[in-house]
C-alpha cells in the first residue's frame, strides 16, 4: 500500500477492479432501471478503492462515501512509508533507537503485525522496508527491475541477526501515548500487508456511522462486505493469478464478511528467469518461493485477514494449512504454481477456472 502506483501497475490493476464491478453490478443494472447501487472509485494508498452502497439516495450516499474515503486518506497520511510527512516515514528515518509517541491506531496496527509475526514464526514481517527498497519495491513494482547484489542482501540479513527479538519496539506506558522505536534501519517499517486492511475496516465503520449497512468496499483486491442489495447477495470474485481477464473463484455473499488476497501477480518484474514479486521471505531476503501464487483469507475483520493472507503466502500450502488449523474464524483458499488448489470447508466461494 501507500506506494505511488506507476502507469503500468495501474493498467494491471484496472481490469481486476472493472471485473469486480461488472460482477457486482452488471446484472443488477440490467434488471432494475434505477441504479440502487451507488459506486465511487478513487486512487488511494497506491491502488484503486471502490466504495459501493445500496439503497441510499444519491446525495446521502455521496456524503457517506466521502467520509469513507476521508478515513482511508487519513490512515494513509500517517501509515505510508512513502509520504515524507507521515509518522511511519519519520520513525523509519530517525536515528536508531530514537522513540516516537504514536497514536493508538498506529500502535494497534503495529501490535497486530507483531502478533502475526510471532504466530507465523516470522513469515509475516512488518520490518521489510529496507529490503523492499533494495529490490526496487519502494514505489510499486519497478518498470525494469534487477536482482540486487547478493552482498547487499547478506548485509541486511546480518544487520538483523546482530539484534535479538523483533527489532521493532512498541511500548504502552500506563500514562501517556504508546511509543515505537526501531533497533536499526534494517527493521524499518513497511505496513503494506496490513494497513490497507485496517483502512478498509475503518471505511466500512465510517459508512455504518452514517447509518449505511448495505455496502461493498474493494481496495486493490481486498474487500469488505456488509448486508445485501435489498436481499440479493453481493457477488464477488477472485482474480485468476495468471489470466487477468478471468475470475478464478466467485461467491454470493450476504452479511458481514472481509476477504484479503495476496498474489505474486500484481507487483512484480521478471529477472534471472524468475518472477521477482513483492511478497518477501525475510529468512532469505528474496521474494517468497513457497510455491503459492495466490492466497485468499476470509474473516470478520480485514486487518487480520490482510496480514494472514501474506503470512500464509510465505508459509506455503502445507505449513499454511497447519497454521490455519489453530486459528478460529479464518477461511482460506490457496493456489500453487503447479496448479494445486485448496480451500477450507467454510470458505465462501466456488472455483470457476483452473489456475493454469
Ligand atoms: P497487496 O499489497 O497486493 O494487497 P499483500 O497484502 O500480500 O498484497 O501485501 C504485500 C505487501 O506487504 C508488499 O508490497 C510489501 O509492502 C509488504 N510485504 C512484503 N512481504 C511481506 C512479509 N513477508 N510480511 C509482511 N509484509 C510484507
Ligand atoms: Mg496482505
Amino acid at each position: 500500500m501507500a506506494t505511488m502506483m506507476k502507469g503500468p501497475a495501474l493498467k494491471k490493476m484496472a481490469p481486476w477492479v472493472l471485473l469486480l464491478m461488472v460482477i457486482g453490478f452488471g446484472l443488477q443494472r440490467q434488471k432494475t432501471p434505477q441504479p440502487e447501487v451507488h459506486s465511487v472509485t478513487h486512487l488511494a494508498m497506491g491502488t484503486l478503492f471502490t466504495v459501493s452502497v445500496w439503497g441510499v439516495p444519491e446525495s446521502a450516499a455521496d456524503a457517506a462515501v466521502a467520509q469513507a474515503f476521508a478515513r482511508i486518506r487519513d490512515i494513509e497520511s500517517w501509515a505510508s512509508r512513502q509520504i515524507k510527512s507521515s509518522l511511519v516515514y519519520k520513525i523509519n528515518h530517525a536515528p536508531p533507537s530514537e522513540f516516537f509517541h504514536v497514536p493508538e491506531e498506529l500502535a494497534l496496527i503495529v501490535e497486530t503485525a507483531l502478533k502475526v509475526k510471532t504466530l507465523s514464526h516470522g513469515a509475516f514481517d512488518p520490518g521489510l522496508a529496507y529490503l523492499l527498497d533494495l529490490w526496487g519495491f519502494g514505489h510499486g513494482a519497478p518498470d525494469v527491475g534487477k536482482v540486487p547484489d547478493k552482498k547487499d542482501i547478506q548485509a541486511w540479513l546480518e544487520a538483523r541477526h546482530r539484534k535479538s527479538g523483533d527489532g521493532i519496539h512498541l511500548d504502552r506506558p500506563k500514562n501517556g501515548a504508546p511509543t515505537i522505536r526501531l533497533d536499526d534501519p534494517a527493521f524499518a517499517l513497511d505496513l503494506g500487508a496490513i494497513a490497507k486492511g485496517y483502512a478498509l475496516d475503518q471505511a466500512m465503520e465510517a459508512l455504518e456511522r452514517t447509518g449505511i449497512h448495505n455496502a461493498l468496499i474493494i481496495g486493490g483486491g481486498d474487500m469488505i462486505i456488509a448486508g445485501s442489495k435489498g436481499g440479493k447477495p453481493w457477488r464477488i470474485g477472485i482474480q485468476h493469478p495468471r489470466d487477468h481477464d478471468k475470475v478464478m473463484a466467485a461467491a454470493e455473499v450476504v452479511g458481514h464478511m472481509a476477504m484479503a488476497t495476496s498474489g505474486d501477480y500484481e507487483r512484480f518484474f521478471m529477472a534471472d528467469g524468475e518472477r521477482q514479486h513483492h511478497i518477501f521471505d525475510s529468512r532469505t531476503g528474496t521474494p517468497s518461493r513457497s510455491g503459492l501464487i495466490s492466497v485468499s483469507v476470509q474473516m470478520d475483520k480485514l486487518m487480520m485477514a490482510d496480514a494472514l493472507s501474506t503470512a500464509i503466502f510465505v508459509l506455503g500450502m502445507e505449513k499454511g494449512q497447519e497454521f490455519v488449523k489453530h486459528l478460529k474464524g479464518v477461511e482460506v483458499l490457496m493456489v500453487t504454481e503447479k496448479g494445486e488448489r485448496w480451500k477450507s470447508p467454510g470458505f465462501q466461494g466456488q472455483w470457476l477456472e483452473g489456475p493454469q
